[in-house]
């Protein structure tokens, strides 16, 4: 496997925070980093060396974004698969594949992939149709959460439902899109595992984080988690696991519920950096992000030991006008530039040091 060469040229498809922190790691790294995106304003596009704004699958698009690069990746799951088979038809290489795309773009194929590898997920049933919403609901003795297959984000897409409620409003609710109905784990705790994998099939994990979700959307993720050692291992031996099944080339993030027993679950898999993972910069030697351009690159990966116990805090909506103020001189912020300020919208993040 070669390395790719300092100076070369990474392109990535879409433009947000994520984008961001990837095109700076690039950056420090020696790289030049072309970002691809809808957003003429995008968080990513500010800090890239060039960007192309444009859709997913316009290829006159793809193909500037092709000649300008030497490897492309991604920090978006929805992109559209068309826009990586058109990219690998024009002699691009794109990291992660496919396959990971593909499966993690839907909650139903990626639920069956991890059980097919070996790692359980909540029990769930495909809703395709209102009768097929009735019988899920029925199925799961009316406890669950109805979700989109695919688009979801944040917690949109998604009813929670309760005996007492009407699947078929539900279903409508959600426009009659493919769904699943998963059953509601009742859930002592939740952690994700950071894993970079190399085409060579090296890997390495970052320590499972404790992550606490509000309204839907994470809140905090800690280092070191409560958790007891086995499960800590369990999650890392799924991670790695499902990164071999994938095929998975850069870095991606495994979601899991915690149940009382010491047991998990797969509750979702991101073929990208994640959120849960803003603490790796600032707490280990190799953050997530330079350990993704490393491992896409084909550089060697880099330590992720964890120098301190940390605490990342999401800053969501206007937490972002008051962060500096009420932040310690220990604390390490950082912000995404974004323009327009949403309730609830994730504008930046703080890490705290235990
Ligand atoms: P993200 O943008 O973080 O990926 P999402 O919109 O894809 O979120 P999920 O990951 O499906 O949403 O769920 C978000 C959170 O909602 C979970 O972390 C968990 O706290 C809760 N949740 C989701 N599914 C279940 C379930 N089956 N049982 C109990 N809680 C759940
Ligand atoms: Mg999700």
């Amino acid at each position: 496997m070669t390395p790719l060469p300092v100076g070369s040229v990474i392109g990535i498809l879409g433009d947000g925070q994520l984008g961001r922190m990837l095109a700076s790691e690039a950056a420090r790294l020696g790289f030049d980093v072309v970002v691809f995106g809808q957003d003429e304003d995008s968080p990513a596009r500010r800090v890239a060396s060039h960007s192309i704004v444009a859709e997913y699958t316009d290829r006159d698009a793809l193909a500037e974004l092709s000649v300008r690069c030497d490897l492309i990746t991604l920090e978006f799951e929805n992109v559209p698969v068309e826009a990586l088979q058109i990219l690998e038809d024009m002699g691009a290489t794109v990291c992660p594949g496919q396959t990971s795309l593909k499966i993690c773009q839907d909650r139903h194929l990626e639920k069956s992939f991890s059980r097919e590898a070996g790692v359980m997920t909540a029990d769930y049933h495909v809703v395709n149709s209102v009768d097929d919403a009735v019988v899920a609901f029925e199925a799961l003795g009316g406890n669950g959460i109805l979700k989109t297959r695919r688009d979801g984000y944040d917690g949109h897409g998604q009813r929670r439902l309760k005996p007492e409620d009407s699947p078929v409003q539900a279903f409508e609710d959600l426009r009659e899109a493919p769904c699943v109905f998963e059953a509601l784990v009742p859930f002592a705790g939740e952690m994700s595992v950071i894993v970079a994998r190399r085409a060579d099939g090296e890997m390495a994990t970052f320590e499972p984080a404790e992550n606490i979700h509000k309204n839907g959307i994470l809140h905090i993720s800690r280092a070191p988690s409560r958790y007891a050692e086995e499960t800590k291992q369990a999650a890392i031996g799924a991670a790695k696991k499902l990164a071999e099944a994938l095929g998975h080339v850069g870095v991606m993030a495994c979601e899991f519920f915690v149940l009382e027993s010491g047991e998990i679950l797969l509750n979702e898999i991101a073929p990208r950096v994640h959120n849960s993972g803003h603490w790796t910069p600032e707490a280990c030697i190799t953050g997530q992000f330079e350990q993704h351009i490393r491992a896409i690159a084909g550089w060697p990966l880099g330590s992720t030991d964890r120098l301190m116990d940390v605490e990342m805090e999401n800053l969501l909506g206007d937490d972002v006008m008051t962060a500096y103020g009420s932040a310690g001189p220990g604390d390490m912020i950082t912000l995404y530039g974004k323009r327009e300020m949403r309730a609830g919208r994730k504008m930046g993040h703080i890490v705290k040091r235990l």
